[in-house]
């Protein structure tokens, strides 16, 4: 049986660290250096800004710049993609007294919710356990949320830097000393054009990785520093969609079971939701796990099958829909934490590092912790003017010391117990649920998602056919995203072109954006994929899955604006 591991991309981390090149004149010296306006990247830099105004003493150590900002984005936020339904716990510590959830733009607390689970024509109701209870909690949008925290970030001082990706750590003499950006203006052979823009070195006394989910540099690091943990990181695919609707849904919505299939042969878990944003908007996602087997799986289509259940269907009849997005969920929970958050000169955040708890479908608030945590680690380290590796390790410190590390501890294996199928992981699953973690499983191993065996099933024959009102093709699914890649820039996906048919179908079948084709087959029995990497909105599921993301040219990729 094929698996996607087995035909690696033409890739190596090795290739992205290098030592500084540009001049020392022509290097864009800062403070502190953050990668990722995400909630924990932007979160670090308010903590920096609010730490920088109590001690102004500090200015000039962090020089002319003092927190920079690099975003890969259009502008903060056009990447960024949840459910959401936020606790606000780290909100309330980052900004302290005074502050309020009614501030933050938002769609209000958790009216209620109900969980459902579905078969193709039922839906049974069921006491939301443990992990789904929402109360208390508050709905929003991570991409407006973005936007806020962007701006509270600029008002402390931070310069941020959109369209911009991140591409190469630098390293010398053992030690991060910022990044290098992309290229910009490059033809697809690598030419460059007219309005050609080489990157820069952008050096810092501390780097701050906050990259999200499948962060690019943050590979590199764990990588290059021997970082990884005990266990593989394994991820989720989550494809959402937001609607205007004619009705108000009232609550939180969750449902499992249909239109996954339970048979632990398929590996199948996941679920989806559906969240009300205010009175006429409504989100609905399906989050499933990358361990999945069948390579006819496309959650993209599960989600437009979802929406032809009865009971979902009558939430969005009438309705319409507006943006679409798609990205992944690192789901490994804290066996595969790295060992270590810190090298020198550099601190791993949020998502990059698998900060999620995973049965709650939960990141802001640890995404936001961590990076407040980083902020004061690298602030104490550069009061006492020193930046090796002991002076960051307080970082680690303090996140072993949080809430971040207790909930997740309490979930450490919720992950994996569903590689015994849906009936029993969801009793294992229940039971260290309702224990607070205190029911001991044993650790259980986790393979990488794309060492998982692969079979072939007719699962794509009963995707609907796109009526393009409720169900929708993956390339008007790409348009909804606001997706403006152009067409001619260097490809960045890696992947190895020369695959076994199942591989390929793998391929074409995930990838939400209709990347993937199956081209012509060689007398070897391989088929050639081709590539359409301006559809690309850089989920991640493809480095999961036996390929390689990279960043692409700075400002690519999709204009979210409400997912
Ligand atoms: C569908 C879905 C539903 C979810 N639902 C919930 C929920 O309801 N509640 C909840 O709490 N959590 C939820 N999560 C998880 C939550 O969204 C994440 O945990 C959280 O967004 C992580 O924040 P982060 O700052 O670490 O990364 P991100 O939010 O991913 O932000 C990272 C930022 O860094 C930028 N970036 C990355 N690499 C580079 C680079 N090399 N150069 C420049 N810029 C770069 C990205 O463009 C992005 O803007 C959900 C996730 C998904 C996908
Ligand atoms: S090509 Fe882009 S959109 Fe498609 S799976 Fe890979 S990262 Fe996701």
């Amino acid at each position: 049986m094929s698996r996607a591991s087995n035909f690696p991309p033409p890739f190596s981390t090795r290739d992205y660290v290098v030592e500084p090149t540009d001049p020392p004149d022509e290097r864009i010296e800062v403070g502190v250096l953050i990668v990722g306006a995400g909630p924990s990247g932007l979160a670090c830099a308010i903590r920096l800004g609010q730490l920088l105004e109590q001690h102004p003493e500090m200015a000039e150590r962090f020089g002319e710049v003092p927190v920079a900002v690099l975003e890969k984005g259009k502008q903060p936020g056009s990447h960024l993609l949840s459910g959401a339904v936020m606790n606000p716990r780290a909100l309330r510590r980052l900004f302290g007294e005074g502050f309020r959830m009614d501030d933050v733009p938002s769609y209000g607390e958790v009216p209620g919710e109900s969980v459902y689970v579905l078969t193709r024509r039922t839906a049974l109701p069921i006491p939301p356990p443990p992990p789904m209870r929402n109360h208390g909690n508050w709905i929003l949008s991570l991409s407006q949320l973005g936007r806020f925290l962007a701006e509270r970030a600029e008002e402390g001082g931070a310069m941020i830097l959109p369209e911009t990706a991140a591409e190469k750590l630098l390293v010398s003499h053992g030690r991060v000393v910022g990044v290098r950006t992309g290229d910009k203006g490059r033809n697809r052979e690598g030419g460059e054009l007219g309005n050609f823009e080489a990157g820069s070195d952008l050096t810092a006394k501390v780097t701050i990785l906050a990259e999200g989910t499948q962060g690019h540099l943050t590979a590199v690091a764990l990588d290059r520093f021997s970082l990884r943990g005990e266990e593989p990181q394994v991820w989720e695919l989550a494809v959402k969609e937001v609607w205007k609707v004619a009705k108000p849904l009232g609550r939180v919505i969750h449902t499992m079971g249909w239109p996954l299939r339970t048979g632990k042969r398929f590996r199948e878990f996941g679920g989806s939701f559906i969240y009300p944003m205010g009175k006429d908007m409504v989100t609905i996602g399906l989050v499933v796990g990358l361990d999945y087997r069948d390579a006819s799986l496309s959650v993209h289509d599960l989600l437009q099958e979802l929406k032809t259940h009865p009971k979902i269907r009558r939430i969005l009849e009438g309705g319409e829909r507006v943006e679409w997005g798609a990205k992944t969920i690192p789901s490994g929970g804290f066996h595969s934490l790295p060992q270590e958050l810190h090298a020198p000169g550099l601190l791993l955040c949020g998502d990059g590092v698998g900060m999620v708890n995973v049965p709650r479908l939960k990141g802001i608030h640890y995404a936001i912790e961590s990076g407040r945590l980083a902020a004061e680690a690298a602030f104490r380290a550069m009061q006492r003017g020193e930046t090796p590796a002991s002076a960051l390790a307080s970082y680690d410190d303090a996140v072993r010391d949080s809430f971040i590390w207790r909930d997740l501890y309490e979930v450490r294996n919720m992950r994996q117990v569903f590689g015994h199928g849906f009936f029993v992981g969801g009793a294992l699953a229940s039971a260290m649920t309702i224990s607070k973690g205190r029911v001991e499983v044993g650790k259980m191993s986790a393979e990488p998602d794309a060492d998982q065996p692969l079979l072939v099933t007719n699962r794509d024959a009963s995707y609907p056919t796109p009526d393009g009102k409720l169900t929708f093709d993956k390339l008007s699914s790409v348009f909804a995203s606001g997706n403006k890649t152009r067409d001619d820039q260097p490809n960045h996906i890696r992947i190895e072109r020369r695959v076994p048919p199942e591989v390929a179908q793998l391929w074409a079948h995930m990838c939400p954006a209709q990347v993937y084709e199956i081209g012509r087959e060689e007398s070897d029995g391989t088929v050639v994929v081709e590539l359409a990497p301006s559809n690309c909105v850089q989920c991640g599921a493809i480095t999961a899955k036996g390929g390689r993301l990279t960043p692409p040219e700075g400002g690519s990729g999709p204009e979210y604006t409400a997912t």
